[in-house]
């Protein structure tokens, strides 16, 4: 699915932000030029994903979603956001105008406090919350609202936490994807701060495996097979893309490798390829699909 930048600005400062220093530069992403490359796509493409900084406060940003609806019709557009911008119910609905438009927020923790020191914004906690109930309310029965959770440091030790927030608050919510955090950007800087292991989330998981059946749909992004169980394997994506990832050596005799996602090539240049070794052989029922190689194990 390709990526589409909408800007480089946004109204959160996220410490676990993937974006590098050079990306916040002065650039200019006017009309014209963000039309221009959605136009190019036009008639070679089935999706896209539009991203950001944060896409929804761009100044043109319903002019350009004007123009998908117009140009690109048929398109299904993944828009990651913070959410805070749907706090207006009259930007909700214009936005959810386009049919083919799925939305997925990051949410960072289960109330303000939690929320706001990953985003270094106060009162953003209040914002994207309201945004996700208008979504909710606005959205139809054929466009997707996601949740999304990156697992780091910080929020580990209360993902279970935000989960219930989700569930009580929020329990139409299509999906909920618990994302594990790339190192990258500023979360490379910050990585004593917020730098985590899959090792350390384990040790959180017992927290939250009940809850995953609360939920209409659970996905778990950039995790490699070795570093979660085998009875939560269908819940696993591959996410990230060919240049982003390798195989530990380790990998080579591994059985699951063709249905695994690799790890992520900071990660291992951060932190190491200790924790990764073949699993045990298993029945595993699978699919065609290859970003979700495993539907299920048997045993
Ligand atoms: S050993 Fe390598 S290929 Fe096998 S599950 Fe782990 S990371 Fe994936």
């Amino acid at each position: 699915m390709p990526d589409i930048c909408f800007w480089n600005r946004c109204n959160n400062h996220c410490l676990m932000c993937t974006n590098p220093d050079d990306f916040w530069k002065e650039k200019d992403y006017n009309y014209d030029y963000l039309s221009q490359r959605l136009l190019l796509l036009r008639g070679k493409i089935k999706d896209i994903t539009v991203t950001g900084g944060e896409p929804t406060i761009h100044p043109d940003f319903l002019r350009i979603i004007e123009l998908l609806k117009r140009e690109l019709p048929n398109i299904e557009i993944t828009l990651l956001s913070n959410g805070r911008r749907f706090f207006y119910p009259l930007f909700a609905k214009k936005c959810l105008e386009l049919n083919n438009m799925n939305i997925a927020i990051a949410l960072h923790g289960y109330d303000a406090q939690t929320h706001d020191r990953i985003t270094l914004v106060k009162g953003s906690f209040a914002q994207t919350v309201t945004g996700i109930k208008n979504l909710l309310k606005y959205k139809r029965k054929s466009q997707n609202l996601e949740i999304r959770i990156v697992i780091t440091k910080l929020t580990s030790p209360y993902v279970h936490k935000i989960l219930y927030f989700i569930r009580g608050n929020f329990p139409t919510v299509d999906r909920v994807v618990l994302m594990f955090m790339e190192i990258e950007g500023r979360a490379d800087k910050d990585i004593k701060t917020i730098g985590t292991t899959y090792k350390e989330w384990n040790s959180y998981l017992p927290r939250i495996k009940s809850m995953i059946k609360d939920f209409r749909e659970i996905r778990l992004y950039h995790f490699p097979l070795c570093t979660v169980e085998p009875s939560l394997w269908k819940y696993v994506w591959r996410t990230l893309s060919k240049d982003e990832i390798l195989f530990p050596p380790q990998c080579k005799i591994c059985w699951y490798r063709k249905y695994c996602l690799g790890v992520h090539k900071r990660y291992l240049k951060r932190i190491g390829d200790s924790e990764f070794s073949p699993p045990q052989r298993l029945i595993i029922k699978n699919s065609n699909d290859p970003h979700h190689p495993i539907v299920d194990v048997i045993n």
